[in-house]
């Protein structure tokens, strides 16, 4: 029989958003042997989003396809949606 295709079931996950204090943050993202040896001023030199001007940031879980696939620790301003990496 024809047209009758069962409907799939998403799976939705939320993330929750937490304010990391600055001096945690790479650390956060970064094995700390290498954290150790990176700053937040080399990673991340002009603080703030090209394209809007903010400075608030948020980290994309390991688990999305950004981080997952590029091995790099990406970031998404919170006001415009640009994404780049520490
Ligand atoms: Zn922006």
């Amino acid at each position: 029989m024809y047209g009758i295709t069962k409907y799939t079931m998403p799976t939705f996950y939320k993330s929750v958003l937490v304010e990391i204090p600055e001096h945690q943050v790479l650390s956060e993202v970064y094995p700390e042997r290498i954290a150790n040896q990176l700053t937040l001023e080399e990673r991340l030199p002009n603080s703030e989003c090209e394209d809007c001007k903010s400075t608030q940031w948020i980290i994309l879980p390991k688990e999305s396809p950004y981080t997952r696939d590029s091995g790099k620790p990406y970031i998404q301003c919170m006001n415009c949606g640009n994404f780049t990496h520490l």
